[in-house]
């Protein structure tokens, strides 16, 4: 996959996780600023991303706060299971992205 893909891909899911917190204190009662061009900064991001990605990316932030998450020392961070060899799936829609086999999460590596 591209690497920048997956770049925009961290960043979005960043601007997502700042966004819920922000409506998360607003619930609270505090006010909160910024969340316009937040939701703005997360426009422009989604526009650089393949569609099918964004929409993975999408279904997965429905179970997981973290879709995308990183990998070390061949396991991943979101499950902490051990990654097998053959990581590569190919998606329907010929884009290759690394998944976790166990919890289904977007892989990246911080290397
Ligand atoms: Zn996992």
């Amino acid at each position: 996959m591209d690497e920048r893909q997956l770049r925009c891909l961290v960043a979005l899911q960043d601007i997502d996780i700042m966004i819920q917190e922000h409506e998360e204190e607003e619930k609270l009662g505090f006010k909160t600023e910024g969340i316009e061009k937040l939701k703005e900064m997360r426009e422009e991001l989604a526009q650089k991303i393949q569609l099918p990605l964004l929409r993975r990316y999408e279904r997965l932030r429905q179970h997981y706060k973290r879709a995308v998450v990183p990998v070390q020392d061949n396991t991943c961070l979101g499950c902490f299971v051990k990654l097998p060899t053959s990581l590569t799936t190919r998606g329907k829609e010929n884009i290759e992205v690394y998944t976790c086999e166990n919890c289904g999460r977007i892989l990246y590596w911080l290397d």
